[in-house]
């Protein structure tokens, strides 16, 4: 699977960042400065403008692979690892996101529920065997599983035995949130590509908008839409067609509804969150898939903190109304406010 996401990534990265390499006025090259690494999971794509002794990248790609090696669930010597064996950890990343994530459990009625690690596994992602579990096993999971089994206290994180938790829905918005503090406190603009995770960074040199893709499901290499937005801002996507296995014409992706401990299925395709916090888009865009459209956009109504992008099975492209104006290229169908 991995080895089928890389060009994708890439493809994706490419489209993201490939217009204006100079900035407008023809300054130097070396105001734009360039690295992808391999972390949590995935390529990630750097792009910053003014980073001139190229100290901000060596900070982020620090940033980076510490977030990597702390969240990881399958490498044996992570933090995450240890608190799956132990059951208690004091990670200061760990505690925060294992907060938050509470948090938004609680506001997406459960949709998002960072203990599915066992049930995700037995379903063989992030294993080489994909499969449909036994429901019997299945079943037997459902005691380990549930965001009621994590305590989060005393700047500590505790789960019993046989719970684990996983910070695949959020990890990568939490380490652009990162990468963007940074770069805001040096003064200097970019675009990160953390996977799907895109993330702006201030204003580009030239003074024009950033664009980004919204990919079609079906051909990873093309884009159903393309927005341009202003200044620092997430956008995330989350769908069944970055990870999945397909047995018996079903196709298997690797979110998970966590009420039938299953892959989520529907007529959902992808949802795309743009929001200023890369973290709250991250956490929001799976609990999105999760929920489907109709509830998704309820909860748009709800919070009005985010703007959001529907891309359903029948081609269909809805958009919330705050995004109208930023579209560049697309056809699409507007939810009523
Ligand atoms: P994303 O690509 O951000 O939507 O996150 C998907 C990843 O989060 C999966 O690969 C799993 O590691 C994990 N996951 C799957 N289902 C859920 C869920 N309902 N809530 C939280 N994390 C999930
Ligand atoms: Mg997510």
């Amino acid at each position: 699977m991995r080895q089928r996401i890389l060009p994708l990534l890439l493809a994706l990265a490419l489209f993201l960042t490939g217009c204006n390499l100079l900035p407008e006025g023809g300054s130097p090259a070396r105001e734009v400065s360039e690295s992808s690494i391999w972390a949590m999971d995935t390529q990630m794509d750097l792009r910053l403008y003014g980073d001139t002794e190229g100290a901000v990248m060596a900070e982020l790609i620090t940033v980076l692979n510490r977030l990597d090696k702390t969240l990881s669930a399958t490498s044996a010597d992570s933090a995450l690892t240890a608190l799956n064996e132990s059951g208690r950890t004091e990670d200061a990343d760990i505690v925060y996101l294992a907060a938050n994530a509470r948090t938004v459990s609680a506001q997406t009625g459960g949709a998002l529920d960072i203990t599915l690690l066992p049930v995700s596994r037995l379903w063989g992602f992030g294993t080489d065997s994909h499969t449909v579990p036994d429901p019997a096993e299945l079943e037997a999971l459902r005691d380990k599983v549930g965001m009621d089994k994590l305590s989060v206290s005393d700047g500590a994180v505790s789960i019993p035995t046989g719970t684990m938790l996983d910070f695949g829905a959020l990890a990568k918005g939490y380490a652009a949130d990162l990468c963007r503090a940074r770069m805001e406190e040096a003064g200097i603009s970019g675009i990160l590509a953390l996977g799907g995770n895109i993330q702006t960074v201030g204003t580009k040199p030239d003074g024009s908008d950033w664009i980004i893709g919204i990919q079609d499901p079906d051909n990873t290499g093309r884009y159903l839409l393309s927005l341009k937005l202003t200044g620092s801002k997430a956008a995330v996507a989350s769908g069944d067609y970055q990870r999945f296995f397909i047995q018996d014409d079903v196709r298997y992706c690797h979110i998970l509804d966590p009420e039938t401990l299953s892959p989520v299925q529907g007529s959902l395709r992808s949802v795309t969150v743009v929001a200023d916090q890369g973290l709250l888009a991250d956490s929001l865009s799976t609990a999105l898939f999760v929920l489907g459209r109709e509830a998704g956009i309820e909860l748009w109504r709800q919070r009005g903190d985010f703007e959001a992008v529907w891309i359903e099975a029948d081609g269909t492209r809805w958009i919330t109304p705050g995004l109208k104006d930023r579209v560049v290229e697309g056809y699409y169908q507007v939810i009523e406010p």
